[in-house]
């Protein structure tokens, strides 16, 4: 069987996302949700779907009574996530979520909570923990080959173009870089350390205060500390481009990743030699393998699941606020 997808919010991530599955074995997109029926023209001639699976932002707990629609992948801008996916689950769909799941963990809760009441599964778009080069990283790490893990560094950002875009404006995004790209270091850091942080310092910049309006953050460094000992040190920005780097240290060796969380290739090294793992289009390998996961119970390597996205939440939540009191800031996961 193969899983039966509706995409939500046909922007520039979603039109990637629909093009990618074209080449999955295992999901189709039937559906499509959007707000402007131009597109919905476009897309239904594109990719051939029929009228009865058309639907607004109005009219979509519809889908309900949608045999052809197993599951709905949201991919609208950040602060529509919390409602849109508590509507998917109360139609008794999947719901699949753009990262960030929402723009705090409160509401990522709810999302969590209304998804196991209506039993249907959430999974948050982590493309990079389906990306070969990162599972190979990961697996050494685990096997014990780096040695004891010290030291990781997550560089995410790049310099952002119109100022009137939904990126900026904190009433849909929830905040700046961090909510954006800062999240690919947060994330990155835990499955590379391989542990949940117990505290975090972080410090803001802005340099531009005109276009990163009050709480739309531009430039924030980090610092998350592991029960181990280990520490990383990341840099979240809408200041700079060429600035998606990974970076693992520990006793016995080293693994680096650069570019890390582009589209890809993504390239690598280890104190071993390059890794070459095959690139990948890593939204067809995340359709294929989040099918897997909902049609046949598949446990990821890393997992993708709402909880998953709540820890990030958590985590921002205290970054923000660790920038608000200038203090370090206690965790628990
Ligand atoms: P986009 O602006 O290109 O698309 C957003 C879509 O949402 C548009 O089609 C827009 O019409 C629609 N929309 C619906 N209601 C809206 C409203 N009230 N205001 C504004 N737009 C509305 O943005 P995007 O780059 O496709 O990002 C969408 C989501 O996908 C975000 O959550 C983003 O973080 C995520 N994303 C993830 C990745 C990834 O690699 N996983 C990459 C890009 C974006």
């Amino acid at each position: 069987p193969v899983l039966r997808v509706a995409i939500m919010g046909l922007g520039s991530y979603g039109t990637r996302v629909a093009e990618a599955m074209r080449e999955s074995k295992m999901a189709k997109l039937t559906g499509i949700i959007s707000g402007t029926p131009a597109k919905i023209k476009d897309w239904q001639s594109k990719f051939g779907i029929p009228e009865k699976n058309c639907y607004n932002y109005e009219n979509f707990d519809n889908i309900k009574n949608n045999p052809d629609i197993d599951a709905v992948y949201v991919i609208t801008p950040n602060a529509l996530h919390h409602d849109q996916v508590i509507r998917v689950a109360k139609a008794g769909k999947h719901v699949i979520c753009e990262k960030p799941m929402a723009i705090n963990a409160i509401q990522g809760q709810e999302m969590v909570d209304a998804c196991k009441k209506a039993n249907v599964k959430l999974l948050i778009g982590y493309r990079m923990h389906f990306e070969p080069k990162t599972l190979e990283i990961i697996r050494m790490r685990s096997d014990g080959e780096l040695g004891k893990v010290l030291f990781f560094q997550g560089l995410a950002g790049f310099r952002i173009g119109d100022p009137n875009q939904w990126r900026l404006d904190k009433k849909l995004a929830g905040g700046g870089a961090m909510m954006d790209i800062g999240i690919y270091a947060v994330n990155g850091a835990r499955y590379m350390v391989g542990e949940e942080p117990v505290w975090v310092t972080a410090q803001e910049t802005k340099t531009d205060p005109k276009k990163f309006k009050e709480g739309v953050d531009e430039t924030i460094q980090f610092q998350l500390g592991f029960p181990s000992g280990a520490v990383a040190s990341c840099l979240s920005t809408y200041a700079m481009s060429n600035l998606d780097r990974f970076f693992l240290n520990g006793e016995k060796g080293f693994a680096e990743l650069q570019p890390a969380t582009g589209y890809g290739p993504i390239k690598g090294r280890t104190h071993v030699g390059e890794l070459n793992q095959p690139h990948i289009t890593h939204q067809t390998v995340q359709m294929d393998e989040m099918a897997a996961i909902i049609l046949q119970n598949k446990k990821p390597v890393v997992p993708v699941d709402g909880e998953e996205g709540l820890k990030d939440l958590k985590i921002i939540d205290a970054i923000y606020q660790a920038v608000r009191l200038g203090k370090k800031v206690d965790l628990k996961l």
